[in-house]
């Protein structure tokens, strides 16, 4: 181990990390870097307002489309109903639909209407 390799605790999030090399500038914090980055990355952040419209249409067509399933598929409509009223009532109170809501909601839209064929 060389001999200036320091042991850091990071100020902002407490990561522990070791650095070689001058402590001045102060060395970043790779916990830091990485979030930092996560931030900046369009995938992993919240979809725009405007989806909060978009994902209670999807629930709305679900829930309209699972009442007029045929009796074969009439639990499958109900469980996927109460999802979906469930996940819109969620998005209501917040105001806002995160991604795994979005998706979930978006499966279930093609789920029902696979029942209703082309
Ligand atoms: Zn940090």
């Amino acid at each position: 181990m060389p001999e200036n390799r320091w042991a850091i605790t990071c100020k902002t999030c407490s990561h522990r990390y070791t650095w070689s090399g001058a402590l001045s500038p102060t060395p970043p914090c790779p916990k830091c870097a990485a979030d930092k980055l996560a931030a900046a990355d369009p995938r992993t952040q919240e979809p725009a307002a405007a989806d909060v419209k978009e994902a209670l249409d999807m629930a709305a067509e679900i829930e309209e489309l699972a009442g007029e399933l045929p009796e074969a598929g009439s639990e499958f409509g109900e469980s996927v109903s109460e999802k979906a009223s469930e996940i819109a009532a969620n998005i209501r109170t917040h105001n806002r639909c995160t991604e795994s809501q979005f998706e979930a909601l978006d499966n279930m839209l093609a789920g029902v209407q696979r029942w209703f064929g082309d």
